[in-house]
């Protein structure tokens, strides 16, 4: 399976021009057509994000010169690794041109389409002692193409994807700016055209970024990774925890810009954050107007945590309950092939 092309074989099979070309390079394109009217990179991404092209010469609609010089400046394969297929889940491993790779994520949804959860980092340097992508280190950040052809490689698949979480590898808000790039393409009408409100961001929670994100006039859903209700355990948990009282100042800052909700995510970890006290002070902390709560179940990555017990978990939700919190329970996308969000990890 190693080293397959998303769109299949090639005419040449070996073109010196081609090396390192892994993905598509959406910056490349731009600067391929900036000599064309503009008109040219609207039938471009028309192209790769309708038609789903897997080469130019499928591109009619350019002169045949351009399709040629477009094959060589700007190729549309996508190189894999593996690809794992669940019944509701796909996970894909994509090489990029520096032969770093980074997983990404398709999975069900209700509605009877597709979330793709796609990696915003090579590793992430946040270093969370539960998360499997935190283990491995950082490399580097994505390119807002780098984000894109995540989603590309799946629609080619003739996947309808109509959900797009930033919960994949990484923290989306140490690669800000990148990341903002690849919500406004996904949401824009020549891009994917996915509504704003199907796009979430998962962030471990940087304060100066979350205010900024709430002067984006975006009504893209932040979901925040709290996993802890005191300093003392999230810092054990999360050793990069800037302090919940900053935290919430943020947060709170940003619905009273947004007047949007925000998800707070815990994960229940089995005797390190799910007992009655921690329920205690987690309800304490949610007692808010547009604080919404979401109880994940650990998956276990090889680390020394394990998921809370079902005696637990139901202690900790009689807390929530007595308490009046709200909350929901996230399914557990694709564990028979360890795909769901946060255990990615490439070997
Ligand atoms: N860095 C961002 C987004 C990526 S992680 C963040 O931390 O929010 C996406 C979600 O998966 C986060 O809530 C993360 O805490 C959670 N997660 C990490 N490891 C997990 C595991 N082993 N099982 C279940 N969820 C996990
Ligand atoms: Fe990074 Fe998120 Fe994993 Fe923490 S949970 S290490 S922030 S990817």
């Amino acid at each position: 399976m190693d080293k397959t092309l998303a769109s299949g074989a090639r005419k040449c099979w070996f073109d010196s021009s081609r090396a390192h070309n892994n993905m598509i390079n959406l910056e490349k394109l731009q600067k391929a057509l900036s000599d064309q009217k503009p008109y040219r990179l609207k039938q471009a991404y028309k192209a790769l994000f309708k038609d789903l092209i897997s080469d130019w010469d499928e591109a009619t609609v350019f002169p045949i010169e351009l399709r040629e010089r477009l094959n060589k400046e700007c190729p549309l394969d996508i190189k894999t690794g593996e690809v794992l297929e669940d019944k509701d889940t796909i996970k894909a491993k994509i090489i990029l041109n520096d032969n770093l790779a980074i997983e990404t994520v398709l999975m069900a949804n209700t509605r009877g389409r597709n979330t793709v959860c796609v990696s915003s980092q090579v590793g992430c340097p946040m270093g969370c002692l539960f998360c499997a992508t935190g283990r491995m280190g950082f490399k580097r950040n994505l390119s807002f193409s780098e984000i894109i052809n995540q989603i590309i490689f799946f629609a080619r698949m003739g996947k309808d994807v109509d959900n797009i979480v930033f919960m994949g590898m990484g923290e989306p808000f140490l690669n800000y700016d990148e990341v903002i790039k690849a919500m406004r393409m996904i949401n824009d009408k020549e891009g994917f055209n996915i509504g704003i409100r199907h796009i979430s961001v998962s962030t471990i929670g940087i304060p100066e970024m979350i205010e900024r994100f709430s002067r984006e006039n975006m009504q893209v859903n932040l979901a925040i990774s709290l996993h802890a209700p005191n300093d003392k355990l999230r810092t054990y948990l999360m050793p990069t925890n800037v302090g919940l009282e900053k935290l919430f100042e943020s947060i709170d800052l940003y619905i009273q810009n947004t007047k949007r909700k925000v998800m707070f995510e815990y994960l229940l970890i089995d005797g390190v954050n799910d007992d009655k006290e921690c329920a205690q002070e987690l309800a304490n902390l949610m007692k808010k107007p547009l604080y919404f709560l979401n109880l994940i179940e650990y998956n276990p990555t090889g680390t020394k945590f394990k998921p809370s017990s079902e005696k637990n978990k139901k202690i900790f939700k009689d807390v929530l309950i007595e308490n009046k919190i709200q909350f929901t329970e996230r399914y557990r996308f694709g564990q028979n092939i360890k795909a769901a969000c946060g255990q990615l990890i490439v070997k």
